[in-house]
């Protein structure tokens, strides 16, 4: 039972979406500063995908040079304070803390590079650029992680870069995903308002590349293409029921939730198909949204989830039930989601079955199926590149496309990973358009 009660007004909204990792106060930040030991050869580096110099802006920090430790996070990674939010740290940087081992908490590391980079944000500070100006222009399609990153680093080379966007906003899942709790909106929207008025690339919103005109077009005017489209929306399961009011998928849930979340409605009985970590937050989040009752299920056993285990405890901090080897056969009711009629299941030989006679039905009014995003977007039908079998783009080792002029990086590429890996490809390919448009 949750006990959240839904939203009513803003201050309700972000009551009941409190922020995990609130920002540290100066005292806060020079205190977990000081007990770094600034380790050599720093495991917490080596596990971060972007490889940021973690004891150095820990140290810039301890001695008061917070624009060094903000420039040292940038250097390494555009998206540093949506990172330090956002990033799963109990399993990169903060797992592998030295800490660890002796059993005391680890540093705070996301909270430190927040503490440094929101000072860099808010004061505009300037962040280092190349010299060179370059003749060629590069486009990219997609404002999320990966594009925008893309045209940091290529503005940085000092290439010409104008950024589509089909959405209203940049930030791709960033901003319209990730969950409330862990950062808000106007965060994400500050950090790119930020990056763009230092590296001065072109932002075009709502304007989507839809056809193969636009195709044409861009092929004509722009040197190279960088795809940082991400992917899809949730996958059908094909199961009867589907089509009934109130069964959504977990992508459009959120974004709805994040966009409009007083007119976003909720079930008071939800039930939320998945064991990924859009199924943790979807679940998460319709507790928060003030369902009374929150019932996770997952076809496999808990250790086989996909999810990180931290996930789960805070869905089930928040009230959130969980229950595993239960496959959903049908999604009953009449218009309406009225319930669900599952099955027991069990796994032989790593093969998943259904147990016999198991059956039996869980009554819900709503029902979140978080069981993947669909792995192109339409674009990609345009576009002749070469797909793997589950239709993400292929590249060489130097993130470049079947068609050279063309480059790729993020979930359209890895098929759906974390922000800070987005950031990561994105940053390589744009070094490798920077070689291919230099050697052409
Ligand atoms: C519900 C949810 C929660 C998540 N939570 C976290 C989290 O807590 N931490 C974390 O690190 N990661 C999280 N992720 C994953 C993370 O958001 C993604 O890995 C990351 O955003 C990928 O970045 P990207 O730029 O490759 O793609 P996206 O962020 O998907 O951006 C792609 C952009 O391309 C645009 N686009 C697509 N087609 C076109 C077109 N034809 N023309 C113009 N623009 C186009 C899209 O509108 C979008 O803005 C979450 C994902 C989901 C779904
Ligand atoms: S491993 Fe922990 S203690 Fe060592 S440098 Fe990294 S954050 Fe500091």
């Amino acid at each position: 039972m949750s006990d959240f009660k839904k939203p009513k007004t803003k201050e309700e909204y972000l009551e009941n979406f409190g922020q995990i990792k609130p920002l540290m106060n100066a005292t806060m930040a020079y205190y977990e500063s000081s007990r770094c030991l600034f380790c050599y050869d720093a495991p917490c580096v080596k596990a971060c995908p972007t490889g940021i110099d973690i004891p150095l802006f820990i140290r810039q920090i301890n001695n008061g040079n917070l624009s060094g430790a903000a420039k040292t996070i940038y250097e390494q990674n555009y998206f540093g304070n949506t990172c330090g939010k956002v990033c799963p740290t109990e399993v990169l940087c903060e797992g592998a803390c030295v800490y660890n081992e002796q059993d005391v908490k680890p540093i705070e590391i996301g909270r430190l590079q927040n503490y440094a980079t929101e000072k860099a944000i808010k004061s505009n500070l300037n962040l280092p650029k190349g010299q060179i100006k370059r003749d060629e222009r590069v486009a990219v399609i997609g404002a999320g992680p990966a594009g925008i990153s893309c045209a940091c680093e290529l503005s940085k080379l000092g290439y010409q870069v104008d950024v589509f966007e089909s959405k209203e906003k940049a930030g791709g899942l960033a901003l319209y995903g990730t969950a409330p709790y862990k950062i808000r909106n106007e965060e994400i929207e500050d950090e790119i308002s930020y990056l763009k008025t230092q590296f001065g690339f072109k932002l075009y919103t709502n304007h989507a590349i839809s056809n193969a005109s636009d195709i044409q077009k861009l092929e004509s005017k722009y040197d190279a293409i960088f795809l940082g489209v991400g992917m899809g929306g949730t996958r059908n399961i094909n199961i009867p029921g589907e089509g009934l009011d109130n069964c959504v998928g977990a992508t459009e849930f959120i974004e709805s939730l994040k966009m409009n979340p007083l007119t976003t409605a909720i079930g008071k009985k939800v039930v939320v198909l998945g064991g990924g970590n859009t199924a943790m937050d979807a679940a998460s989040e319709s507790a928060r949204m003030g369902a009374d009752e929150v019932t996770l299920l997952y076809r496999r056993s808990k250790d086989e989830m996909g999810a990180y285990h931290f996930e789960l405890d805070l869905a089930k901090s928040v009230g959130v039930k969980a229950v595993f080897e239960v496959q959903v056969l049908e999604i009953i009711g009449d218009r309406k989601v009225g319930g669900v009629k599952c099955t027991k299941t069990h796994s032989k030989d790593g093969i998943l079955e259904n147990v016999n006679g198991s059956e039996f039905t869980i009554d819900c009014d709503m029902l979140i199926k978080a069981t993947g995003q669909q792995k192109y977007t339409p674009l990609l039908d345009l576009i002749p590149l070469n797909y793997d079998r589950v239709g993400r783009i292929t590249t060489n080792n130097n993130f470049q496309c079947s068609n050279p002029k063309y480059f790729a990086g993020g979930d359209a590429l890895n098929g759906g990973a974390e922000v800070v890996n987005a950031c990561e490809e994105a940053k390589k390919a744009a070094i490798e358009i920077d070689s291919f448009l230099q050697h052409k």
